[in-house]
């Protein structure tokens, strides 16, 4: 990359802070936007410009990334008098970094090829903790030629760059590995439920996972604690896996391929998203498998 482009990064949350940290302190000359003003203010004292708007930071990139919640939220920030795509012109670029629907995806990349804005549709896998360090993979959607050109900027936030095809394709393989994270996250948090019912220490789990090479798994580690202390602070909160599962499902539905599991899984994730929980992590869908034996308890 010869002239590193201005980037202007929007959505400060959980993942997206950590991203535009890394960013900056990768030395690229970054700017951001956040609906919350306050999310602003640890980059603002590190000297990085603060716009009023979306359309206002779009005005001072050539690359925008978008890492905010869902569709709406992307809708917020990209259309209207004040959103980014009004204030682009050809030859800028777009990375969405948001897991969005295929739909929305294809929807958007066809709206940049007609403005002329190269496109990258480039979810994330990895949470927290691999935004934090650097070492999130990226599934990108694109021309070879834009996934190549970013690279620089897409590995200053993680640690490898996938690339699954043309866009919705970084999206649908997201979709697809999210899959088996939210299996991943309902097992383990069944088997804990389970042994607390037969009362076996259900740390006891996580130990034998651990010694068995077959099922030791970073992600069970990652999670141990939510589940042993009962303590679910949001990492990965519950209301964005269930809007996953959601895509995933409707995907499916499309594709003519039945999810019986997935099916299930969103089911329980619907339960505790109803419970109240969708801020905390989605591992809280323990909370509802174990509320009821504690309940029936007392
Ligand atoms: P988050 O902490 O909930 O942050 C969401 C961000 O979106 C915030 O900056 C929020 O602004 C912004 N936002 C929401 N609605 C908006 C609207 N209507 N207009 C403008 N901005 C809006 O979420 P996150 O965990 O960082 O996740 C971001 C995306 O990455 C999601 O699509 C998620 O599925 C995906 N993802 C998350 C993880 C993870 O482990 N957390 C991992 C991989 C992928 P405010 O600050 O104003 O609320």
């Amino acid at each position: 990359m010869s002239i590193p482009p201005r980037i202007g990064f929007i959505g400060l949350g959980i993942m997206g802070r950590a991203m535009a940290l890394n960013l900056v302190k990768a030395g690229f000359q970054v700017s951001v936007y956040n609906r919350t003003r306050q999310r602003t203010t640890e980059f603002a004292d590190m000297g990085c410009e603060v716009a009023s708007t979306p359309r206002a930071l779009a005005k001072l990139s050539d690359t925008v990334i978008t890492m905010v919640s869902d569709p709406a939220a992307m809708d917020a920030v990209l259309e209207g008098p004040e959103g980014v795509l009004g204030a682009f012109s050809g030859g800028n670029t777009l990375i969405n970094m948001s897991t969005v629907s295929c739909e929305y995806t294809k929807a958007l990349a066809a709206k940049c090829r007609v403005a002329g804005v190269n496109f990258l549709d480039c979810p994330v896998s990895g949470s927290k903790p691999a935004a934090e360090s650097g070492q999130l993979v990226l599934l990108a959607g694109g021309d070879e030629a834009v996934v190549k050109k970013l690279d620089p900027v897409l590995k200053a936030m993680g640690r490898a760059v996938i690339h699954a095809g043309q866009p919705p394709a970084g999206t649908a393989l997201k979709l697809c590995v999210n899959l088996v994270l939210a299996h991943m996250t309902t097992a383990v948090a069944e088997g804990a439920a389970l042994a607390e019912a037969q009362g076996v220490d259900p740390a006891l789990v996580f130990t034998t996972l651990a010694e068995n090479p077959a099922m030791n798994c970073g992600y069970f580690a990652l999670k141990r604690n939510n589940l042993v202390n009962k303590d679910y602070p949001p990492a990965f909160p519950l209301k964005h896996m269930l809007k996953d599962a959601r895509f995933m499902l409707s995907e499916a539905r499309a594709k003519g391929l039945e999810l019986p599991v997935t099916q299930a899984v969103a089911g329980l994730m619907e339960r505790s998203y109803n419970s109240g929980y969708g801020d905390k992590d989605l591992t809280v869908i323990h909370r509802n498998l174990t509320e009821p034996l504690n309940a029936a308890k007392e």
